[in-house]
C-alpha cells in the first residue's frame, strides 16, 4: 500500500490479554479521516497503546474489522501494512549515523538513493537536525533523537502515521515546542497520524479531533473545543482542562427556580428554568465570576495562586463547600474576604447526579427548551 491520506475504518474492535481479566480493548469503533491528525487521549492502562498497536499489526485483535481505505488489513502483517510508528524512547540503530539510520528502511525497498536523499534533505530540514545527520543518536540530545525517529518513520511515506507518547520523556517546555512543530510538519506532509499522549493539553494543542478512551472504550470522539464545551459526562470534563472543572450537587430549591448547594448556604439562579430536581452543576473556573462583596456572603476566599499569570481562587463556605474561579491579577483579594459568585450560565453544564452523563437540559435564557 503506498497511498497517503488514506483513511481507516475501526469496526467493533475488541482484544483481550490472556492473563488479564477486562479486556483492553472492548468494542472500539472509530472512523479516521485521511489526512487527519487524530489523539488517542486516556489515562494510563485505557487501551491507547494496545489501539495503536493493532492498527500497526504489532498485536492482533481477537474481534472486529479495520481497513485502510478500501482494504482490510485485519489479517496482513505488520510489515505489508505501510505503517510507522514512532515510540517514546526512538528506534534507532545505536552504531549508525542518524542518516543511515533513516536511510535503513527505504534502502531495505529499494527506493533509488537519490530520491532517499532528496526524502531526507526535506524531512530533516522541516524537523531542523539536516545539521545532525553525520552522528550517532548518543550523540544528540533526546528532543533530536525523537525528531530523528520521526524522520524515520516518514522517510518511507506510510500511509498512516502512530506515534505513542512520542514527547513524554522530555522536558515540559522542549515538549512544547516539539508539538508544534509536529503540527506544521502535519501539514507539509499531510500524513494521516494517531498521536498517543495521557496529557490532555497535548492532545487538545495539536489535533483536529481528539479521541479519548477510558477502560478500553471510546468515551467521545470530537474536535478540542466541542470536547471542552460539550463534554459526554462528568469524568470527560474534568479529563479535559487545565484547571478542573467545579461539579456541585445542587437540587432545586423550594421556590422551584433557584439552585441550592447541598449545605445549603449557596443559592445560584441559573436564567433558565427546564432543570431536574437533582443535579451535578458543571462550572469551569474562568466561567464563575468573583464579586467582591464585603458583604454577608457564605463564601470566602480560602486560598489563592497565580496561573499564568492570572489568579486562581478557591473559595468555601464553613459547610466546607468549595468553588474554583479564576480572575485578573489587576485587583488581587485577600484571603478570607467575603464574596459573591455570578455563573455564565451560557457555559454550564448539567450532570445527571447519579451516573454523571450530560443532561440534555440548558441553564442559560432564550434559548431552545427552556421555559
Ligand atoms: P495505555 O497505553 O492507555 O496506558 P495499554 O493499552 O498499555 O494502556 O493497556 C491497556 C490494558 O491492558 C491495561 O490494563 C494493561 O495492564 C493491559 N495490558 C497491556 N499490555 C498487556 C500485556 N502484554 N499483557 C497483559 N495485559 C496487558
Ligand atoms: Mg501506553
Amino acid at each position: 500500500m503506498k497511498t497517503s491520506n488514506v483513511g481507516v475504518a475501526i469496526d467493533a474492535v475488541s482484544k483481550r490479554y490472556k492473563s488479564a481479566k477486562q479486556p483492553a480493548l472492548d468494542g472500539v469503533t472509530l472512523d479516521i479521516r485521511p489526512g487527519e491528525l487524530l489523539a488517542l487521549l486516556g489515562p494510563s492502562g485505557s487501551g491507547k497503546t494496545t489501539l495503536l498497536n493493532v492498527l500497526s499489526g504489532l498485536e492482533s485483535a481477537d474481534d472486529g474489522r479495520m481497513l485502510f481505505g478500501d482494504q482490510d488489513v485485519t489479517d496482513i502483517p505488520a510489515e505489508r501494512r505501510s505503517v510507522a510508528v514512532v515510540f517514546q524512547s526512538s528506534m534507532l540503530y545505536p552504531h549508525m549515523s542518524l542518516r543511515k539510520s533513516i536511510a535503513f528502511a527505504p534502502r531495505l525497498n529499494k527506493v533509488p538513493d537519490a530520491e532517499i536523499e532528496q526524502r531526507i534533505a526535506d524531512i530533516t530540514g522541516w524537523l531542523h537536525i539536516a545539521h545532525l545527520l553525520d552522528r550517532r543518536p548518543h550523540e544528540v540530545s533526546g528532543g533530536e533523537r525523537q525528531r530523528a525517529a520521526i524522520a524515520k518513520a516518514l522517510v518511507s511515506r506510510p500511509a498512516l502515521l502512530l506515534m505513542d507518547e512520542p514527547f513524554s520523556a522530555v522536558d515540559a517546555q522542549l515538549r512544547r515546542q516539539l508539538r508544534s512543530e509536529l503540527v506544521k510538519l502535519h501539514r507539509e506532509f499531510g500524513t494521516t497520524t494517531v498521536f498517543v499522549t495521557h496529557d490532555q493539553e497535548e492532545a487538545m494543542a495539536i489535533s483536529d479531533r481528539v479521541a479519548v478512551m477510558r477502560n478500553g472504550r471510546l468515551v467521545q470522539v470530537d474536535e478540542p473545543l466541542e470536547l471542552y464545551r460539550s463534554p459526554v459526562n462528568a469524568w470527560l470534563a474534568d479529563f479535559v482542562g487545565v484547571q478542573p472543572i467545579n461539579v456541585l450537587p445542587v437540587r432545586r430549591s423550594p421556590s422551584g427556580d433557584t439552585l441550592q448547594t447541598a449545605d445549603g448556604e449557596l443559592t445560584l439562579k441559573p436564567e433558565g428554568r427546564a432543570f431536574p430536581d437533582v443535579l451535578d452543576l458543571g462550572v469551569r473556573p474562568e466561567h464563575i465570576k468573583i464579586i467582591a462583596s464585603g458583604s454577608a456572603s457564605p463564601l470566602r476566599v480560602y486560598t489563592r495562586e497565580v496561573v499564568s499569570g492570572q489568579m486562581k481562587y478557591t473559595l468555601r463556605t464553613d459547610q466546607g463547600t468549595e468553588i474554583v474561579a479564576i480572575r485578573g491579577s489587576d485587583d488581587v483579594l485577600d484571603i478570607d474576604t467575603p464574596v459573591d459568585v455570578a455563573v455564565d450560565w451560557r457555559h454550564a453544564i448539567a450532570f445527571d447526579s447519579t451516573t454523571g452523563e450530560r443532561l440534555d437540559v440548558n441553564l442559560a435564557k432564550g434559548t431552545a427548551g427552556v421555559s
